[in-house]
């Protein structure tokens, strides 16, 4: 399914003529798709004063008008008041050439959806090949998927993608539980895993604590994480990999409305490769002054999507609302083109003394006590605002059971480093193992925050 040259400079690299001029054409073409065939984006065009038929070079593409998530879900409504569908006044195919639906988590509770017309789900499995080639995953290779099942765009479509790569799958899903999920892998021995990090840690814990099965003992090759920051947070990663007898850990990540997955990680384990640059557009935009910028090592800014190949209600300069810093140097893989580190979501963002916070940089630098702490934190808010006033309430959960002066001991030096690292005052809260109960949503990721009723 995948395709040999994909790897090249002129596919990766996204400063390379070769790909700007394809991705140009591709763009165009898309534009000119959508303004032709959806209304929607035909006035929401004209109102911008945008005409795609008069698009000729990639520099233009900044006045095209932005689309947000809350955008998407006005569009889906009235899809589902007009046409009895959710997929939005954006589609751009024949509702009967929707070949699957999804739908996202929404952190705000309104999912949003997606379709994937025949063709869609080709240029998933295409995408998803190329990821199975750099996490190592042959064709013939037991791969369990013990991510949460369902039409979660991670869900399903991730089976779909591994069936037709042509893996053998062992389609558990993990809303059976930790205990059932370990009993499988016991039986079937798959030599691939794809699930959230903090499922595999709940896993590792379960199996440790409770059941009779070592884990490290199954000849596990490799876990493939995503949903979660945690497939890049080296404390985690060693856990993980310890925990599963050496496998090696992959991070990878989607891209909305890009025909997912377009991020993976490759052996060396810098950053996450952007691997489809022919099925999205990405542009880096900085959120505060409104501009896109350039491609440059180490620069800042959210991911604003295109989606290229899409044929069902593609989205058209999408704000996901995650924040990244990019890499540009070239990887010791070889691999040309551009990486990054996903910083966290800006909708989970803090403010704490008018200072951008994420929860991940918190819990990561918990994770810097790996001996002392279980890696289960939780954010203590006050309200729904993001602004937090010093000090920061942080409940933390120990390993196993702490003495009282212990415990002092651990709370003042997780406060001190708060304080000398992250510049804010915090109050530690700490819980012996077993006493945080950790809440997952819909998809399986690990909440951080709590709001105090
Ligand atoms: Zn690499």
């Amino acid at each position: 399914m995948t395709d040999a040259s994909w790897k090249t400079p002129q596919r990766l690299d996204l400063n390379h003529p070769e790909l700007k001029k394809m991705q140009f054409e591709k763009l165009k073409k898309q534009l000119i798709r959508v303004y032709e065939q959806s209304p929607y984006y035909r006035d929401k065009f004209d109102r911008a004063g945008v005409n795609p038929h008069e698009f000729t070079s990639l520099e233009q593409y900044k006045d095209y008008p932005l689309f947000d998530k809350y955008e998407e879900r006005e569009s889906q409504a009235e899809s589902m008041k007009q046409f009895q569908h959710p997929l939005g006044m954006h589609l751009t195919c024949d509702i009967r050439e929707v070949n699957r639906m999804s739908a996202s988590s929404g952190t705000t509770g309104t999912p949003s959806f997606q379709g994937h017309t025949a063709g869609d789900r080709e240029v998933i499995a295409r995408n998803f090949a190329r990821l199975a080639e750099m996490c190592g995953l042959k064709p013939g290779d037991k791969v369990m998927m013990a991510g949460v099942m369902s039409m979660w765009v991670a869900g399903i479509p991730t089976v779909d993608a591994l069936l037709s790569f042509g893996a053998n799958v062992i389609p558990i899903g993990g809303l059976v539980g930790t205990a059932k999920v370990a009993e499988m892998m016991q039986l079937t021995r798959p030599h691939h895993m794809v699930c959230t990090p903090s499922f595999a840690r709940q896993l590792l814990k379960k199996a440790r604590t409770e059941l009779d099965i070592d884990l490290s003992q199954l000849g596990l090759q490799s876990l493939v994480v995503y949903g979660e920051p945690g497939g890049s947070v080296p404390e985690i990663v060693k856990e993980l990999s310890e925990g599963f007898g050496g496998a090696e850990i992959f991070d990878m990540s989607g891209g909305t409305g890009c025909l997912n997955p377009i991020f993976s990680q490759c052996r060396e384990h810098d950053g996450m490769h952007f691997i489809s640059p022919d099925s999205a557009y990405i542009e880096l935009y900085d959120r505060n002054t409104n501009t896109v910028l350039p491609w440059e090592d180490g620069a800042e800014g959210e991911f604003v999507y295109t989606g290229l190949d899409r044929e069902c209600g593609p989205l058209i300069r999408f704000m996901d609302g995650d924040k990244m810093r990019v890499k540009m140097t070239p990887c010791q893989c070889g691999l040309p083109g551009m990486r990054f580190d996903i910083l966290g979501r800006v909708d989970d963002m803090l403010l704490v003394k008018g200072v951008n916070v994420f929860p991940t940089a918190v819990r990561d630098l918990v994770m810097s006590f790996e001996d002392e702490v279980t890696g289960n934190i939780r954010i203590v808010k006050d309200s729904e605002s993001p602004v937090i006033e010093p000090p920061m309430q942080v409940k933390v959960e120990c390993k196993g059971t702490f003495s009282e002066s212990n415990q002092q001991d651990l709370k003042a030096r997780l406060e001190d480093k708060i304080q000398r690292q992250l510049r804010f005052r915090a109050e530690i809260t700490l819980f012996n193992e077993g006493e945080l109960h950790m809440e997952y949503g819909a998809t399986g990721k690990v909440k951080l925050l709590e709001t105090r009723n």
